[in-house]
């Protein structure tokens, strides 16, 4: 395992709520963290089927084009039920053109698994892929998963994305209803971040 002895990140992310989020969590190692913005970065496409694969091509792209070791993240929602779908193209289910609609993602799952019978519980899981890649092409992968069951009707108003369908092992509320700093500690992120931690910042 690779540690990271540098004093700059590349973080390979146009998100500013994921840039703000990996830039407290590397806090502690006092790290500089930059976004791929600052750097004028281009998106490059995600032609993989995998999430770690996405992940690698974030990654491997932004290292390459700024010089700087760079963390990517790629993530999605599995139900069991539709054969791990929609998995890496989870933000795909949610496009319109008028933007992202999570809402109609949401009910397109649903409206699948009544459509083949499934049975309940709906096992589902979170998974979230972080890739930290060297310009000499060196990379380190850390997945992390949260076990859980899609739920219906959508419940709750905090977080984004399909937390409001997402109830978590061990808790009747989904992620969506949950105090954020409770998701922050027990998400698929969290699980991948204290592998990436363990492996190349302790
Ligand atoms: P990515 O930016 O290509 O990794 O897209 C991942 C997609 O998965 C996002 O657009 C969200 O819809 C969904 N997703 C990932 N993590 C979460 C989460 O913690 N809560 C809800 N949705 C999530």
């Amino acid at each position: 395992m690779r540690k990271f002895t540098g004093d700059t990140l590349l973080v390979a992310t146009h998100n500013a709520g994921k840039l703000a989020e990996i830039a407290s969590l590397l806090q502690p190692y006092g790290i500089k963290v930059i976004g791929a913005a600052e750097r004028d970065l281009a998106e490059p496409d995600e032609t993989e089927t995998s999430f770690a694969g996405n992940a690698r091509i974030k990654a491997h792209a932004a290292a390459a084009a700024s010089g700087l070791p760079s963390l990517s993240d790629d993530s999605g929602i599995e139900i069991d039920a539709l054969g791990g779908a929609p998995g890496v193209y989870t933000a795909d289910w949610a496009e319109t053109p008028e933007g992202r609609d999570f809402a109609m993602a949401m009910t397109k799952a649903h409206d699948k698994l009544r459509a083949n019978g499934a049975a309940q519980p709906w096992s589902a899981r979170f998974c979230c892929t972080l890739v930290l890649a060297w310009p000499d092409g060196h990379n380190e992968v850390f997945p992390g998963t949260v076990e859980g069951r899609f739920i219906w009707p959508m419940r709750g108003e905090n977080g984004h994305g399909y937390d409001p369908i997402f109830q978590p092992t061990g808790y009747d509320i989904t992620f969506a209803e949950m105090d954020p700093d409770l998701k922050n500690r027990i998400s698929h992120r969290a699980d991948a971040f204290a592998r990436l931690v363990k492996g190349c910042f302790d």
